[in-house]
């Protein structure tokens, strides 16, 4: 008897990935400057990044980075609950909870680790979890990491979420979902699933990564702009590598809310606090992204040229009106394909493939950010015709 060798079935599962033009590539970027960034020697025009605000490397934020450096020095050397947790972490807790209308607020490390962990700790195996089809990979990993029923619903269909829920209407039940997805741009029906969650007795969660900074007057995010208050979305999450331009994540809810998870949050205990350096930068985040609203409102000027431009020249996009603005191909093979032309021309923009995405529905992620200007989005325009995205109207 022999066993089957790991090694071999890895390969032979990376040479399936091959065949089917699904191989991921690592790219080393070498410089980066503005929206810019320099890979393989070539300076490209950078359509790839979920940094909507134009914040990560804004000036403030690096000299708060380095001052806060000097002061507590690189790592945090513990976890939060074992001498991590510094000044700078606390105030930027406060002032995330206030940000997003919360009692308390409480930091991870990344996103991952923050649904990993809130989801954990909420459900057990008695315990159902709805979500939306197209919710973050995280979100689902969170749910079967708990050992709940989960139980997944069509995109956005409200009605299809209600069905779930009726399939199981005595077990304590937590329903997910995206705020905004983030292979799509859409926003959830947020208050739709507020009714239905406040109807079934659910507790309501949503993960707002590209929402927050982007939505909303204050930039507090879908849920703030959809006028949902704690009552109605008592879990949020969202992260602070995206809009913000840092790392990190944290929950915000109420205090019975952030006292569990500090208790029984696996990903929040057992793992070495983000360097304080890190939270004393995205503490200036927070205030630019609160204060400046030109940045979203320039973000709002790009996507309208964006999608006006995409139409005169029959290039097919997706309903979005956030930054996230992807151009619908199908075919793996042609996704990459039409990547490769707009490289070869100067833009960087990714090819998103199963099973990131679903079947035949590859497409290239065009994200928008602030730091763009007008005529960035017009070349931009100009390289999918010429790439060909146009002409496959599907
Ligand atoms: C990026 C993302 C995450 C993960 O956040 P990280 O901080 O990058 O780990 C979680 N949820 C959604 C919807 C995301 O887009």
């Amino acid at each position: 008897m022999s066993r089957p060798d790991l090694f071999e079935r890895l390969a032979r599962a990376c040479d399936e990935r091959a065949r089917d033009s699904l191989l991921r590539r690592l790219r080393t970027i070498s410089a980066i400057d503005g929206t810019h960034v320099v890979a393989d020697g070539k300076r490209l025009q950078s359509f790839a990044s979920n940094d909507y605000l134009g914040l990560a490397q804004h000036p403030e934020l690096v000299e708060a980075l380095v001052v806060a450096a000097r002061r507590w020095g690189v790592g945090a050397s513990a976890a939060h609950l074992l001498g991590g947790h510094r000044d700078e972490h606390a105030a930027l807790e406060t002032e995330l909870a206030a940000w997003t209308g919360r009692e308390r607020a409480l930091l991870f490390s990344t996103g991952y680790m923050a649904n990993l962990g809130v989801i954990q700790t909420l459900l057990d195996p008695r315990a159902v979890c709805v979500q939306d089809k197209l919710n973050h990979v995280c979100l689902i990993d969170g749910a079967r990491l708990s050992g709940a029923r989960l139980k997944r619903y069509l995109h956005a269909d409200v009605d299809s979420a209600r069905r779930q829920l009726l399939s199981d209407p005595d077990a304590a039940a937590l329903l997910a979902s995206d705020g905004v997805f983030s292979m799509d741009g859409d926003i959830a029906p947020l208050t739709e699933l507020a009714a239905l969650c406040r109807e079934q007795q659910v507790t309501l969660m949503i993960d707002d990564a590209h929402g927050l900074g982007v939505l909303g007057s204050d930039g507090a995010g879908s849920v703030s702009e959809a006028g949902l208050d704690a009552s109605e979305v008592p879990v949020l999450m969202a992260t602070l590598g995206k809009a913000l331009g840092v790392a990190g994540a944290f929950v915000a809810g109420s205090a019975a809310l952030i006292d569990g998870l500090v208790q029984f949050a696996r990903t929040q205990i057992y793992t070495t606090a983000m360097p304080p350096a890190l939270a004393a930068a995205t503490r200036v985040a927070v205030r630019i992204a609160w204060d400046e609203s030109w940045r979203r409102e320039k973000l709002q000027l790009l996507i309208g040229q964006f999608r006006e431009g995409a139409a005169l020249r029959n290039i097919p996009l997706a309903p979005s009106r956030t930054p996230i603005q992807p151009v619908l191909i199908g075919d793996s093979a042609v996704t990459l394909q039409v990547s490769a032309r707009l490289e070869a021309a100067g833009f960087h923009v990714p090819a998103i493939r199963p099973p990131t995405v679903p079947e035949h529905s590859s497409r290239l992620r065009v994200t928008l950010s602030a730091a763009h200007a007008e005529s960035d989005i017009e070349a931009l325009l100009d390289a999918l015709s010429a790439a060909g995205a146009g002409a496959m109207s599907s």
